[in-house]
């Protein structure tokens, strides 16, 4: 006979709330001297935005994560992040022009994606964030609307006018207030929704105070200090993890010439009376160079990453290996420096191609054309090369990666 009574676990109450990180990563300035903003440069041996993202996943299996970038950066976002953001959940947002309102866009995006109960909103440059403070966090949002970490103030306060002093400040109960900071999710975006123009606030505590949420103060971390300069790697750094050190790939490949091929080399596409048959578009020049980036990072070779038995990748364009192998560079933190290749055919000539291939690998690299050098040469008539049988392309590749 059924039990009357209703258990308490009818309706189930999820006990876990769904969290979402949110985190800001949109600033376009360069350091001196920088190749790129600070949120993308690396920071012990990575892309500054990455240690965030990692230390969220790491924190919580599944964690919705939501990073805003400025206008034009997705390409360098997904460098920064490749291979994270095949296994978990991370969602690229266009941030604005001031924090506030990428912030604002980020949650927007959040609540698109069906909203969750509990957001951390986080700067990139803030990168050695630790699963202690997001679980101090995170409770404390068990009894308030918010929670941001604090640290106390230890230097004494002056105010001055002037370059004088006008009247020291009493620092009890002063405190320097870091990110990440937690807040329920429907009340933080009405904070924000709400949120005049003008307002001087310059974090989401200060959002969610002016809107009248309550903000628990949780011990922060020293670690979690603001990097405000991060490095390109830097041979002359005191700091060895800044000292990249530089490897070397090689890459070989052949292919058949056949007729009624099409001729695709350097992934440009050249009018021939036959074309190279084989693996995917048999592009023996993006062959060799994609071999040539594996090999300096020691990840085997193109046939093992993109098996010629599978037929998804008959007739495939090349530049999509060549795309991979640089993300696993760039996953690493590491920088490819530059490309040289040798095109080994007696026919078509070359020369007229050279100026085209360098530009369209610059452009699958994300690389200034300057780091690419595009040579041909024929084999006099001898060999295979020689009677036209087959093209060869070697490679070689050198990569900066962290030690
Ligand atoms: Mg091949």
């Amino acid at each position: 006979m059924p039990d009357a009574t209703p258990s308490p676990f009818a309706s189930p109450v999820s006990q876990t709330p769904r969290i979402a990180a949110l985190i800001v990563a949109a600033g376009q300035g360069l350091r001196a001297g920088g190749a790129r903003p600070k949120q993308f440069a690396i920071y012990r041996g990575k892309p500054m935005v990455r240690h965030s993202v990692e230390a969220f996943g790491a924190w919580q299996a599944g964690i919705s994560i939501f990073v805003v970038i400025g206008e034009g950066q997705r390409a360098m976002a997904e460098a920064a992040l490749a291979g994270l953001m095949d296994t978990s959940p991370v969602t690229l947002v266009t941030g604005g022009d001031l924090r506030s309102d990428s912030v604002r866009l980020g949650l927007q995006a959040i609540e698109a994606q069906g909203g969750v109960d509990r957001v951390f909103i986080h700067d990139a440059a803030r990168p050695q964030l630790s699963p202690a403070v997001l679980d101090r966090l995170n409770d404390a949002l068990a009894s308030t609307s918010g929670a941001v970490p604090v640290l106390p103030v230890i230097d004494s306060i002056a105010r001055g006018h002037n370059n004088r002093m006008q009247t020291s400040v009493e620092r009890a109960g002063l405190w320097r207030v870091q990110t990440p900071q937690a807040f329920h999710f429907n009340a933080i975006l009405a904070a924000h929704r709400a949120m005049s123009h003008d307002s001087p606030a310059t974090d989401d505590s200060q959002v969610a105070h002016a809107h009248g949420l309550a903000v628990a103060l949780v011990d922060g971390d020293e670690a979690l200090a603001k990097i405000t300069v991060a490095q390109d790697f830097d041979m002359t750094s005191p700091d060895p993890v800044l000292q990249p050190m530089t490897r070397i790939g090689m890459g070989y490949d052949v292919h058949r010439l056949v007729s009624g091929e099409e001729l695709w080399l350097g992934g440009v596409q050249i009018a021939h009376d036959k074309g190279l048959a084989g693996h995917s578009d048999a592009d023996v020049a993006l062959h060799a160079i994609t071999d040539a980036l594996l090999g300096a990072m020691a990840l085997g070779d193109i046939g093992e990453h993109f098996p010629p038995t599978d037929p998804q990748w008959r007739g495939a364009d090349s530049a999509r290996f060549l795309a991979h192998a640089a993300g696993l560079v760039r996953a690493r933190g590491g920088e490819i420096v530059n490309i040289d290749l040798t095109i080994i055919c007696e026919q078509p000539k070359i020369g007229p191609h050279k100026s085209a291939i360098q530009q369209r690998i610059a452009a699958i690299l994300s690389l200034q054309a300057d780091r690419i050098g595009v040579k041909a040469t024929t084999t006099e008539r001898l060999g295979f090369t020689g009677r036209g049988e087959g093209i060869a392309a070697q490679a070689v590749a050198s990569v900066m990666i962290s030690r």
